[in-house]
């Protein structure tokens, strides 16, 4: 096949998926189109425990370990307003986050893996993904099984502060751990005269408010990422009663996985020590990205080889699910160069798709380099523990 046939069948595929948008756990057409593209090349389907999203998995010809590639295949309820001739053909829903580019490199790597099987060195699972927007479809994946015997995944993400050609790699963090939670308060109401007959909320809340910016102040490193922003407080109604109640939101990012803790018990102590009562309800999101730094040298080298500039990523504030991954088994996050657009989920978010086959070029190689490095024992797949902040 010529270059430009092979360009334009990507390139035709990239914009189905872009047209047929699907949202978390939604992804039925999408796991469809996936799977008939896969049998058409007769890669092995893994029928894995999920109601949207698959594996496929190519055995190589030779013995060897396995790991794990994933792209995600969900995208977001946004009305899109990009004016391209393949926009999204499904009102209200658009690949803002690029899921659709990730999604057709990882076929087209399936694709060229099982061509070029004989060569390798053990076995690659390729995963598809469902729901990364709503954090949680990892964790469904992890519940199959399908990871148990595999020693390193590796993940990928558009980026659109990188062009065309560059890849963006580093090791430790490059997405945040994201929270959120809802502190209820509960003091004793009265007359705005009689302070001394209740406990005031309001007062108990405003500690709250002031003292958690002391976590990231006083308890993490200064070195470290990380954030606490209160975003809503709500008490009382009127100008002459102390309110029974207090409510507070907000959210806890960090580049680390302790801190958590110390919010519980700044709250528990500052209600305590009033008299009021706190309950906190704490909605945990993904643990921050923590790219194991074993697989650095062969992220960037095989860059180098494919003719690809290495950026080192800049970590950013913003979630991942791909983290709940690296809990269970090293991996690495790497970001892929899309050209400048809009930002993730806005409606006029747009990736270049001369990108797609470089990408596709790149983690083909990098998954039969990284299977060789491991069973050379020259890779030894192993994850740092995160840093304690
Ligand atoms: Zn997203
Ligand atoms: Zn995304």
């Amino acid at each position: 096949m010529s270059d430009s046939t092979f360009y334009n069948q990507i390139t035709e595929t990239f914009h189905w998926f872009h047209q047929n948008p699907e949202l978390s756990f939604e992804e039925y057409e999408t796991t469809g189109r996936i799977r008939e593209f896969l049998e058409y090349y007769n890669i092995r389907i893994l029928d894995l425990d999920l109601k949207t999203g698959l594996a496929a998995e190519i055995q190589g010809g030779n013995d060897g370990p396995v790991i794990a590639l994933r792209c995600d295949i969900d995208a977001l309820p946004v009305q899109e307003e990009t004016e391209l001739p393949y926009a999204s053909a499904i009102t209200g829903k658009m690949h803002a986050c690029g899921h659709d580019f990730h999604t057709t490199v990882m076929l087209y790597v399936a694709k060229e893996l099982q061509e070029q099987r004989k060569h390798l060195h053990g076995r690659i699972r390729i995963l598809f993904q469902p729901a990364e927007e709503s954090s949680v479809g990892a964790l469904e994946v992890i519940k199959t099984k399908v990871l148990d015997d595999v020693g390193g995944i590796y993940g990928l993400h558009t980026d659109i502060t990188l062009p065309v050609g560059t890849v963006g790699i580093v090791s430790g963090s490059v997405t945040a751990a994201v929270d959120r939670f809802t502190v209820r308060l509960t003091g004793k109401g009265t007359h705005a005269a009689h302070p001394q007959d209740g406990i005031d909320p309001v007062l108990t809340a405003s500690q709250i408010v002031t003292l958690a910016q002391s976590i990231v102040s006083r308890n993490i490193d200064p070195f470290s990422q990380g954030l606490l922003s209160i975003t809503r407080v709500a008490a009382g109604n009127t100008w002459n009663v102390i309110p029974q109640t207090a409510e507070l939101e907000g959210t806890v990012r960090t580049m680390g996985r302790h801190n958590r803790r110390r919010f519980r018990t700044l709250v528990q102590h500052i209600a305590l020590s009033q008299g009021a009562e706190a309950e906190i309800e704490w909605l945990a999101g993904p643990p921050a990205t923590n790219n194991a730094p074993c697989f650095e040298p062969v992220a960037a080298a095989v860059a180098t080889e494919q003719g690809l500039k290495v950026k080192t990523s800049s970590p950013s504030l913003g979630g991942e699910d791909f983290a709940f991954y690296q809990e269970k088994i090293p991996g690495f996050f790497i970001r892929i160069g899309t050209g400048e657009s809009y930002p993730n989920h806005h409606p006029k978010f747009q990736v270049d798709t001369n990108a797609l086959k470089p990408a596709i070029d790149y983690f083909t190689a990098l998954a039969q380099k990284t299977l060789f490095a491991i069973k050379s024992g020259e890779l030894i797949p192993a994850q740092e523990e995160a840093s304690d902040d």
